[in-house]
């Protein structure tokens, strides 16, 4: 039997909790289109996410190292695919709408520029001379509402406002949206948030471990670590230890984050998604042991591995050639390819250039860095 995308959508209605998002009640595309007869508008907005430009290029954009450094490093890509997988997981467990959520994951590092957060910072110092600032969740949405066209009657992917408004109010310690808009994220948006600091914390202590720049005597006694390690069989092979710890951590936060949630949406007595968004807390979170847990991680994390020096290190490059290519491009507007030149959507230098440097990837930007010193 082949399913419509109205059976789709009623299959929704049927069986998601009631604070769910349901496609059938998108609040739509900014360009109307015919909607089609097969997928709803989220699996076709996911669709288009992955199959954009802007998503290839996340392979080629640091997480915290370089892919040349190994092959099992993350990029900003798996890193992506994990955040994804998570947010679905959390979504099917917490019956909400696991289209949404995984293409608010798929797409919410579409803006980061290249050299992970090093990058980032500086795109933000480079913007304050102009009196703006630099936040990837508001270059992601510029991404999908703007620079990436595939469309000649419209700018953007054409994304529907629950995805675009997922992707704004994307929040982490690394990320300080503006506060346009007070309400909360829908249930699916708030999911992905944690999904990528779940994410981030096994990945980066994962990645940390195989550097040699942490080492597990080091992490051990941290208080997710050990509750992870406590929980394994002491006779395991040295070689799956790790492996097994990174498991078990994530299984905990996972775990832990689907039954606070459920319990803050009872206890919330939130019943409707409008409920979700009119709520003056998120109903996502931690419990407050793990909410420790994970902060006393990140605050180890912060001073022993993206301050390491072998992290530093790569992070100054990053800054350096972000500096360079940002003040070459301003002297010289023409070094700029004709179609940033000539986007007929902003003029103002500054940001045209802050377009073209945060799309690229690490080895573009080295290698025009190279050609333009
Ligand atoms: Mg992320």
């Amino acid at each position: 039997m082949l399913l419509s995308r109205t059976q789709i959508e009623e299959r929704e209605k049927a069986t998601l909790a009631s604070y769910a998002v349901l496609s059938s009640v998108s609040e739509g595309r900014e360009y109307p289109e015919d909607e089609g007869a097969k997928r709803t508008c989220f699996q076709r907005d996911r669709d288009r996410v992955i199959h954009s430009k802007a998503f290839r290029r996340l392979k080629g954009k640091t997480q915290v190292f370089v892919a040349h450094y190994g092959d099992h490093y993350r990029s900003r890509l798996t890193h992506s695919m994990e955040v994804a997988q998570i947010s679905r997981d959390l979504a099917r467990t917490l019956n909400l709408n696991e289209d949404l959520a995984e293409t608010i994951a798929l797409a919410h590092d579409l803006g980061h520029t290249p050299f992970g957060h090093a990058g980032q910072d500086t795109m933000s110092e480079l913007m304050k001379e102009f009196g703006q600032g630099f936040e990837h969740n508001e270059q992601s949405r510029r991404v999908v509402e703007l620079l990436e066209t595939k469309k000649p009657n419209y700018p953007g992917l054409n994304l529907t406002f629950e995805v675009r408004d997922g992707l704004i109010k994307h929040r982490t310690p690394f990320d300080h949206p503006k506060a346009l808009d007070v309400k909360m994220p829908s249930l699916e948006a708030q999911i992905v948030n944690i999904a990528d600091e779940i994410a981030y914390l096994c990945h980066d202590v994962d990645d940390g471990l195989r550097a040699g720049i942490l080492e597990l005597a080091d992490i051990e006694h941290l208080s997710i670590c050990k509750k992870a390690l406590d929980s394994i069989d002491g006779s395991i092979d040295r070689d799956f230890l790790i492996p097994a710890m990174i498991s078990r951590m994530m299984r905990l936060l996972i775990s832990d984050l689907e039954n606070q949630a459920n319990d803050n949406l009872e206890a919330f007595g939130i019943i409707t998604a409008k409920q979700v968004v009119d709520s003056a807390k998120p109903a996502a979170s931690f419990s407050e042991p793990i909410r420790e847990d994970a902060a006393k991680l990140k605050a180890f994390l912060y001073d022993y591995f993206y301050r390491s020096v072998g992290v530093a290190e790569y992070n100054m490059k990053g800054q350096e050639v972000i500096r360079t290519l940002f003040s070459c491009f301003m002297r010289d507007f023409k070094l700029l390819p004709e179609a940033i030149r000539l986007n007929p959507h902003d003029s103002e230098s500054h940001i045209l250039v802050k377009d073209y440097i945060a799309g690229m990837t690490d080895q573009f930007a080295l290698d025009l860095y190279n050609k333009l010193r």
